[in-house]
């Protein structure tokens, strides 16, 4: 019999707090929850749990924080931010301090849990795959172990990085667009406005790791009007 999957929920509004343990339960998960912020990180630090839900606004310790204190020690836990709808503020900050994906309140329950069915699906056929990806400017990429050397210097990268690179390799022959990536990457079944930037944050942090000059780059051009490619050298 297989392990139930793992989730923390760290929500201050009850209502939705209970709303989101209930769902999960519903749908196989054992889950964990708490309405303080303080409580959230120490939880999330200590326990280990497969994914976690993180609203922004808590009290005790925002969500922006925690998530910037787990990504301290674990850059692969997967966590999933809810945030305002019309605050792309919020969805910009959350993704680049290592959040994997974000929901908008008010969020439809059918949609979150899809997202984190979608999220918890990557993470774990991650741990199987292993693999070398070399690049030009003599940069090699650990998939298997989310890391990688830039000569003298070593690369870190977070789970959700390291699916975009895996699969923009398996695709090097052609340029990605951010539409597919969306679908494949993130499991979206259609784009907005806000989730195609989230593709453009997300490859702006890979050129800083994987290019030797970020501003011109060498390895994750971008083919206008089609997309993204990865240049591999391997
Ligand atoms: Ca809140």
């Amino acid at each position: 019999m297989s392990k139930k999957l793992r989730i923390l929920v760290v929500e201050d509004e009850s209502a939705i707090r209970d709303g989101l343990v209930d769902v999960f339960v519903f749908h196989g998960y054992d889950v964990d929850s708490t309405g303080d912020g303080t409580d959230g990180l120490t939880k999330a630090l200590t326990g280990r749990y497969d994914l976690i839900v993180l609203d922004i606004m808590l009290p005790g310790m925002d969500g922006y924080a925690i998530c910037n204190e787990i990504r301290q020690v674990d850059r692969t836990q997967p966590i999933i931010m809810l945030t305002a709808r019309t605050s792309d503020e919020d969805i910009i900050q959350g993704l680049k301090l290592g959040a994997d994906d974000y929901v908008a309140k008010p969020f439809s329950v059918a949609q979150l849990v899809l997202r984190v069915a979608a999220v918890l699906r990557r993470s774990r056929t991650g741990i199987a795959q292993e693999q070398i990806i070399a690049l030009g400017g003599g940069i090699e990429i650990d998939t298997a172990n989310l890391a990688g050397r830039r000569g003298d210097e070593t690369l870190a990268f977070t789970r959700r990085e390291m699916d975009i690179l895996e699969y923009l390799y398996a695709n090097r022959e052609r340029p990605v667009s951010r539409d597919e990536l969306l679908n494949k990457v993130w499991g979206y079944a259609r784009d907005s406005g806000i989730e195609t930037r989230t593709v453009d944050i997300h490859i702006a942090k890979l050129r800083r790791k994987i290019e030797v000059e970020p501003g011109t780059p060498a390895n994750l051009i971008t083919v206008r009007g089609a997309g993204y490619r990865l240049r591999s050298d391997g």
